[in-house]
């Protein structure tokens, strides 16, 4: 049975990666609408406590519920509803892959109080907490060009700041450097922090940089970066990241300092 505070959630339930909307096509709020027995308190969020709920794969959608890709509703949630369906999206998917201890390999529970699992081995009694994977992205900038590539699974056209995983021991500064390096053989310097993200997909906290070109001719990392190219602010691609992305706000941030205003009307 639900307790008082779960009459009036808000509800983030997945089935795999599929978020349930309600008729209305948003989050659901007010009582549960589907069985809850797989619950975690996420936190509140406009005084409503929050819930992230883990369907099995076969769950149906309630009356009028309908289950969609979560990233459709990126550009049109409000940034703090966004940052909770990413908490969501991430301690669902911390939960499902640590059911069982990665030291012992004894299954783990769940703690009443705290999003962590414990190893249920009295020996070994690891405390297995969500983890994020941090990444940087970058804008590589020369006067007025910007450096964007594609990697082969992007839609046509689609070109974006590149992106890359911080290595185990490595700086976010170093792997700016080794990232760009890696991916298109140039060298940057004059790094500038400028803002971050939580992403999700599936729980990574995107590190967003800004760069100087510092010397090299593109060569493209052949299988990962399929192009790269110096584009003119005046000349960008037609085909760009959506608005609620760090990538997005990158190039907009470009753009703005060149007195243009992107992406342009129409
Ligand atoms: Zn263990």
């Amino acid at each position: 049975m639900p307790g008082a505070c779960e009459a009036d959630g808000r509800w983030f339930a997945l089935r795999g990666r599929e978020l349930l909307l309600g008729a209305d096509g948003e989050i659901p709020v007010g009582p549960c609408p589907v069985d809850s027995r797989s619950l975690q308190v996420l936190g509140e969020l406009d005084g409503r406590p929050c819930y992230a709920v883990d369907l099995p794969e076969t769950a149906a959608a309630p009356p009028g519920g309908v289950f969609v890709d979560p990233k459709t509703l990126l550009d049109r949630l409000p940034q703090r509803a966004g940052g909770m369906l990413a908490r969501a999206l991430e301690i669902i998917e911390w939960d499902r892959s640590h059911r069982f201890c990665g030291a012992c390999g004894a299954p783990t529970a769940q703690h009443s109080a705290a999003i962590m699992r414990a190893c249920s081995n009295d020996a070994c009694r690891r405390e297995h907490f969500p983890r994020v994977s941090p990444v940087v992205i970058v804008s590589v900038e020369r006067g007025e060009e910007i450096l964007l590539g594609r990697s082969p699974h992007f839609p046509p056209g689609f070109y974006s700041v590149l992106a890359g995983f911080v290595d185990a021991g490595e700086s976010a500064e170093e792997a700016v450097h080794r990232e760009i390096f890696e991916e298109t053989a140039l060298r940057v310097r004059d790094l500038r922090y400028f803002a971050s993200q939580p992403w999700p997909f599936p729980h990574s906290l995107m590190l967003g940089y800004q760069a100087a070109y510092a010397g090299g001719e593109i060569v493209c990392a052949p299988g990962e970066i399929e192009d790269a190219a110096f584009f003119h602010v005046d000349r960008l691609p037609t085909s760009f990241p959506l608005k609620a992305t760090l990538s997005h706000w990158l190039i907009r941030d470009f753009c703005r300092r060149h007195g243009r205003v992107w992406p342009p009307a129409g």
